[in-house]
């Protein structure tokens, strides 16, 4: 029996970056070189038993890495020993004193051969680059290279504070002595803010290299002195910042680290600005919007299909008039999105062609008419920029796209269904608390309901009016006349009435108590009958019927819901529809958290008590 090793893997794997789920989770064939049991202390981990290092050969390199426990007992049955062939199916990376640690999580025994496949040596970190093919670049991602014209090199400029410089790609907490050489492609105002601790103010920029962006934070005096001297579109040294973990939440950039520009960081102008990308895009199509959570943002690049005129609109809550104008977007998905510009953007913008290629960065995701993109601040707009992208899509749109009928994304459900949890996401799942001061933020004048992910436990059911009888056409409310059912919108008589539900319980979690309300499909989930069956025993036996109601308690869901205001005889307050309600799925659950852990987010140590959540 032979075997083929998935030549190549050792690097990939060298080289990941925690997002490469496929990588983590995927399936490698791959030759056991050698196995060796490590003390119970290793590589500054403190190990409660028994750990084997294991050699990985995939033909060409070979690899180091940690068996997890519980794979201890295929080498302690000599059924993982020297050549074995193996399919490794789990994996993940940590880091220990800057130093990766690749732990190998669930494998299955192939076959077994008596010599080594190949000649692999080993993967030397400084020298793999150099040796083996650089790792591809993830998909849709390109960089736009500055025009000659930018800014002129001039061989006066001072060398970095520090020789070499870092790749912003590179940079992590876990090491300070570093100097990255970057251009800044956004630049914010200086914002004011103020909090129970007092007043301060801020301001943020994106630096960019060839390897990746950051975005970088100064406030108060930092932030006064530094602000005048970053400017948007030059190219700076950096050094002696800050690096920590990025708090996604007020940011679109690519970076699971930010840095924090405090007293002592050091900036300095360079003007040596040659191969400086100017943006960097990770494009979503325009059909894969529907993936992608109201709010969030996005970069996309499309045909600019028709625009409108611009108007003026007065904001409800603020009652300031504000400019408008709205671009419709294709792209070769097959759809058309509305963007909608805002201000002195909506007023200057000119098309520089008929239908112009426009690159968006930072647009956000909004739900009118299914899916719809906005500018914000941060956003930047380029037409026809001068990246592989834009010209397809200005090859397709001329050949064959001008003439092409476009679908937009509809509200049916349909356009959630595909994402499995059905708009229900994990990422963006909140505690009851922190879903109930954002929703109270809701301004009266919002007519759209707001979406929330969260996981809470079902404490109380409202026994009376469980139910309604309905017309099983069209499920509107039907009465009673002398005996017989009447649906007055059907104007149809019926033989009986198609119960539905309609729920209010009480739904708790750590943080603490919400009224949800929910429909028939609510119903159907927490009690596994229909409204029919449950009614039937309500009229039947009322101490079966609360047994059913106490039975359907204690148990946690997964909830998507829309949060309204809703003003009712004077009563203002913030309502929770059920719009998703999934039983918990424990084994998708523990994957979560799981892949949770190989992010960056699950490497970090918690520094003391403070940087605890507390609710
Ligand atoms: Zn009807």
């Amino acid at each position: 029996m032979s075997y083929q090793l998935d030549t190549g893997i050792c690097h990939r794997i060298q080289n990941a970056t925690p997002n490469e789920g496929e990588l983590f989770n995927g399936s490698h064939t791959l030759q056991v070189l050698s196995l060796k049991k490590v003390g119970k202390q290793t590589e500054g981990v403190n190990l409660p038993s028994d750990r084997y290092r294991i050699v990985l050969s995939d033909g060409v390199q070979f690899i180091q890495a940690m068996l997890a426990t519980q794979l201890n007992e295929m080498v302690v049955d000599k059924h993982l020993t020297r050549f074995t062939i193996v399919c490794v199916e789990r994996l993940s990376c940590n880091y220990v004193q800057e130093k990766r640690l690749v732990i190998i999580m669930a494998l299955r025994i192939l076959g077994q051969v008596d010599q080594k496949i190949g000649e692999p040596v080993s993967i030397d970190v400084s020298t793999s680059e150099a040796s083996t093919p650089a790792p591809e670049r993830p998909p849709h991602q390109s960089v736009v290279q500055p025009s000659t014209s930018s800014i002129t090199a001039q061989s006066a400029s001072r060398p970095p504070p520090k020789g070499n410089w870092h790749p912003i790609e590179g940079l992590s907490p876990y090491q300070n002595n570093w100097t990255i050489k970057a251009r800044v492609t956004q630049k914010s105002e200086l914002k004011h803010y103020s909090t129970q601790r007092g007043e301060g103010k801020l301001f943020n920029v994106t630096f960019m290299d060839e390897t990746g962006e950051i975005r970088a934070t100064a406030f108060n005096q930092v932030a006064e002195s530094l602000y005048p001297k970053l400017e948007e579109g030059k190219v700076y040294y950096v050094s002696k910042g800050k690096v920590n973990l990025a708090k996604k939440k007020f940011s679109n950039v690519m970076n699971d680290f930010e840095i924090s520009l405090e007293k002592n960081a050091e900036i300095e102008e360079c003007f040596e600005t040659t191969n400086l990308p100017m943006i960097k895009y990770s494009f979503v199509t325009l059909g894969e919007l529907q993936n992608l959570n109201k709010d969030s943002t996005c970069d996309v690049i499309a045909i600019l299909k028709e625009y409108s005129d611009v108007n003026e609109i007065t904001s409800r809550a603020t009652n300031r008039t504000m400019k408008k104008r709205e671009l419709t977007l294709v792209d070769k998905s097959g759809f058309s999105v509305r963007l909608t510009l805002w201000g002195n953007q909506a007023e200057n913008f000119k098309p520089d062609e008929p239908n112009p290629v426009v690159a968006f960065k930072g647009v956000k995701v909004g739900d009118f008419g299914g899916r719809s993109l906005g500018m914000i601040a941060s956003s930047t707009m380029t037409q026809n920029p001068d990246i592989p992208e834009s010209h397809a899509l200005r090859g397709w749109f001329d050949s064959s796209g001008s003439g092409a009928s476009f679908q937009s994304h509809s509200n049916a459900g349909g356009s959630f269904g595909a994402a499995g949890g059905g708009g229900f996401s994990r990422s963006e799942l909140k505690p009851l608390l922190e879903m109930k001061l954002e929703a109270n933020r809701i301004p009266e004048s919002e007519e759209k309901p707001v979406y929330f992910s969260t996981r809470a436990m079902v404490m109380h059911i409202r026994g009376e009016n469980i139910a309604y009888p309905a017309c099983e056409t069209c499920n509107k409310k039907v009465v009673e006349d002398g005996g017989a059912w009447r649906c007055d919108k059907c104007d149809k008589t019926l033989a009986g009435p198609t119960y539905r539900y309609i729920m209010s319980f009480a739904v708790s979690d750590h943080t603490g108590q919400l009224w949800f309300q929910g429909f028939n499909d609510v119903g159907d989930t927490v009690f596994e009958k229909t409204a029919n069956e449950v009614i039937e025993i309500k009229d039947r036996d009322e101490t079966q019927y609360n047994l059913l109601l106490a039975k359907a308690c204690c148990k946690s869901y997964n909830f998507l819901l829309r949060a309204k205001r809703d003003s009712y005889n004077d009563n203002n307050r913030i309502r929770y529809g059920v719009s998703r309600i999934l039983p918990l799925n424990y084994k998708e659950e523990c994957d979560a958290l799981l892949d949770l852990m190989d992010t960056p987010w699950g490497q970090q140590t918690l520094k003391s008590e403070s940087d605890m959540v507390v609710y």
